[in-house]
C-alpha cells in the first residue's frame, strides 16, 4: 500500500506506508510544510523500463520524468535514456 500526496506542482507522489514508521510523512522540500495527503492506493508506482527508477507523469511537460528519493523529478541527471514506464 502507498500513501498518495499532491506535490505543489500538481504531480502525485507515492510513499510506501512502511516508511511512515521510520521517516514519517513526506514534507515539501520547498516550503518545509507537510505535503497534502490525498489518500492511499494499492497500485505500485510506475518504474522506468530502462533503469527501475520510479517515474511519474509530469503534467507540465506531458512526459515522464525519473524521480529522486524525495519524489521530485530529476530531469537534470543524464541517465542516457528517457523515462519510460514499464508496461
Ligand atoms: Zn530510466
Amino acid at each position: 500500500m502507498w500513501l498518495v500526496y499532491r506535490a505543489s506542482d500538481g504531480r502525485t507522489i507515492q510513499q510506501p506506508w512502511q516508511d511512515i514508521q521510520d521517516v514519517g510523512t513526506l514534507i515539501d522540500p520547498d516550503s518545509g510544510e507537510d505535503r497534502a495527503m490525498l489518500g492511499w492506493t494499492a497500485t505500485a508506482p510506475q518504474q522506468c523500463s530502462g533503469c527501475d527508477t520510479e517515474v511519474s507523469l509530469d503534467p507540465e511537460s506531458g512526459s515522464y520524468a525519473h524521480l529522486d528519493e524525495a519524489g521530485n523529478p530529476d530531469r537534470w541527471i543524464d541517465r542516457g535514456h528517457y523515462a519510460e514506464p514499464r508496461t
